[in-house]
């Protein structure tokens, strides 16, 4: 079986699944979208807005190479316009991630056979030109890529909070920046309080 076909199977699965637990959810599902949160992260996929198990509705999504903010970007734009204007989200969340292809590039000559992807890692060169004397402290290839795919979060949060479109938005926006570190599976905030704490009350009350 090809993928796509296995695809196209397990949606079959997936939606006598849930329908059979609750027969309205496809209902409420087309009636309307009302998402709190939009997501900006990569387009690895190794970390879709599913690793936080949100539900269809609940996240509107951008993704691109090493989740970028670019407001010559019109796919971004648009989506970002879509989301503050008409959904009204509260919270943006840049998403970005170790091991992160987009940013390793961006640490290596630019490859001859990459042209758009050289043209979009840009600013992630010069980035990592602007915090050279901190990336040569480290210890090796992949935790210099992991530091600026940190480092490239938090400049696109920035750029965020430096649009118009974010200043002059009708509900304020919050902006986080996160990271996705892979070898552990956690999520960690580079901007605000870290969220542990919010889990484990959860957790106890949960389990209170
Ligand atoms: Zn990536």
């Amino acid at each position: 079986m090809t993928y796509p076909k296995r695809m196209l199977v397990e949606n079959l699965a997936w939606s006598d699944e849930i329908n059979t637990r609750d027969p309205a959810y496809f209902r409420r599902l087309a009636s309307n979208q009302q998402p709190n949160v939009l997501w900006i992260g990569c387009s690895d996929s190794r970390v879709p807005e599913a690793i936080t198990r949100a539900m269809p509705g609940e996240v509107f999504v951008h993704r691109n190479i090493a989740n970028l903010v670019a407001d010559n970007d019109e796919s971004l734009s648009s989506v970002l316009e879509y989301a503050v204007t008409v959904l009204q989200v509260e919270h943006v969340i840049v998403c970005g991630h170790h091991c992160c292809g987009g940013v390793q590039a961006a640490l290596r000559p630019p490859a001859p056979e990459l042209p758009n992807v050289n043209r979009r890692i840009g600013g992630i060169r010069r980035l990592s030109a602007l915090h050279s004397a901190e990336l040569r402290e480290l210890p090796s290839f992949e935790a210099r890529a992991d530091r600026l795919a940190e480092l490239n979060v938090l400049a696109q949060v920035q750029a965020l909070q430096a649009m118009p479109l974010i200043q002059r938005a009708q509900r304020p926006v919050q902006i986080h920046g996160w990271i996705f570190s892979m070898h552990e599976g956690r999520l960690k905030t580079l901007t605000g309080a870290p969220c542990t704490a919010d889990y484990d009350t959860t957790a106890e009350a949960a389990a209170g």
